[in-house]
């Protein structure tokens, strides 16, 4: 059986203690999420009739600054999802060193069976009970799997009219019209890129020229594909839930980017010249012979069950837990070099941030001062948890939740148990 994606996390937190030692009350606080709430959301369909959906908000931390997250709508989601992605956003903040700590939120829906005036009226109602425990200085949500910044214009409008004033700061991931950031919708792909370059440029490779299968071609996928592209890299294989392409000479990006970027909500099934493209299984696609694997979709796609299948000498996670903890063990006993999640997927938050600074100063930043602080934060976490990973001869994963605990740890201590 696949190791759920909570108790992969809880094994994470736990094998992690031990090594560096966690005082073992701060390691109890981190295995339990700081608040949770659950709600029925009601919304009145266009077809009159009403359907209840179940929300979630979960804070794992506000240890080190007010609790940070994005909210999920996917008909998997549950409670113990959210709340393993809400742990990793608190450790994922504390790689990177941004002032926030860890939450996550999500609705159990199909976002794809549901109009934009009823997501717009689910997205507003959920937001109206959760209302209690997010704001701009206490949890401050942003796009995950299926939302996007639309959806965050209508969280941010909904916030802004029980205060009777525009309030920018409570949610980031906004549209650029709405005191969005730019470089915000392309962060989390930069990151990837960033991190891919960087890995590959330690082991002694060229981007030029690596090949690259990616799994999941979303907000992430797609941006990193696009970048890593421009690199020179041959990215031979994408997939998303609808398709998966295989070229071994490497795939059209630009065309591929291009019918992405003009579709509303674009499926790969639907491009034009699919009827031309090798097409590939999921499972194939993992196990292809590449230099680098990007999975950029969801939890636990490389398991026990198929992680001896897995080629890749790298493996770069786009997605929050790709990898279930008994997959990540094989693949180190493999030796394949994993950049973990908190830290290869950290340029979304990062950014995040810099929107959350620009919101409270009304005052926005050139898209090069964007990219250019974020790569400068990405480059030195990166180095920190490579660096730490040679030193104590451990996974890069095993190392950022070593900087990650250690960090958490010392604000918990330095803060005090109140009362
Ligand atoms: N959902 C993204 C993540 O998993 C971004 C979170 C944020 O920007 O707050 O990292």
């Amino acid at each position: 059986m696949v190791q759920s994606f909570y108790d992969s996390v809880l094994e994470q937190i736990d094998v992690t203690a031990e090594r560096i030692s966690l005082d073992k009350g701060v390691h109890k606080m981190l295995r339990q999420p700081e608040r949770e709430l659950t709600v029925g959301v009601p919304i009145e369909k266009d077809d009159g009739d009403i359907e209840v959906f179940t929300g979630y908000r979960v804070q794992h931390s506000g240890a080190r600054g007010p609790c940070k997250g994005g909210i999920r709508y996917h008909p998997a989601t549950d409670l113990d999802e959210v709340r393993a992605l809400a742990a990793l956003m608190s450790f994922k903040c504390a790689v990177a060193n941004v002032p926030f700590g860890g939450a996550k939120g999500g609705i159990t829906c199909d976002p794809t069976g549901l109009s934009n005036k009823e997501l717009q009226r689910l997205t507003k109602r959920y937001i109206a009970m959760i209302l209690p425990i997010i704001g701009p200085r206490r949890d401050i949500p942003a796009p995950d799997v299926f939302t996007d910044a639309q959806t965050m214009g209508w969280i941010m409008d909904a916030v802004s009219m029980y205060e009777g004033k525009t309030v920018l700061d409570i949610v980031t991931g906004k549209p650029l019209d709405l005191g969005g950031s730019l470089g915000r919708r392309e962060a989390t792909g930069r990151g990837v890129m960033l991190n891919t370059v960087e890995v590959l440029d330690r082991l002694g490779k060229d981007p030029k020229g690596t090949t690259v299968a990616i799994q999941g071609f979303g907000n992430v996928g797609s941006v990193a594909a696009q970048l890593l592209h421009e690199k020179g890299s041959k990215i031979v294989a994408i997939s998303d839930v609808s398709a998966g392409y295989y070229d071994p000479d490497g795939l059209d990006i630009p065309s591929l980017m291009n019918f992405v970027e003009t579709e509303d909500r674009p499926l790969l099934c639907n491009h034009p010249e699919c009827q031309g493209f090798n097409t590939i299984d999921n499972d194939s696609l993992l196990a292809l012979d590449v230099d680098v694997l990007i999975p950029a979709a969801l939890e636990n796609q490389v398991h026990s069950g198929n992680a001896d299948s897995i080629s890749a000498d790298i493996i770069v996670e786009g997605a929050n837990g790709p990898i279930s903890k008994n997959g990540d063990s094989i693949l180190n006993e493999k030796g394949t070099t994993v950049v973990p999640d908190i830290l290869a997927n950290s340029g979304g938050v990062i950014v995040s941030y810099f929107e959350w600074v620009q919101g409270i100063q009304s005052f926005f930043w050139g898209v090069d001062e964007v990219n250019a602080n974020l790569k400068n934060i990405m480059l030195s976490s990166f180095n920190d948890v490579w660096e730490l990973s040679k030193e104590k001869d451990v996974s890069m994963r095993d190392s950022a939740f070593m900087i990650s605990l250690d960090k958490m740890a010392k604000a918990i201590e330095l803060r005090g148990i109140f009362p």
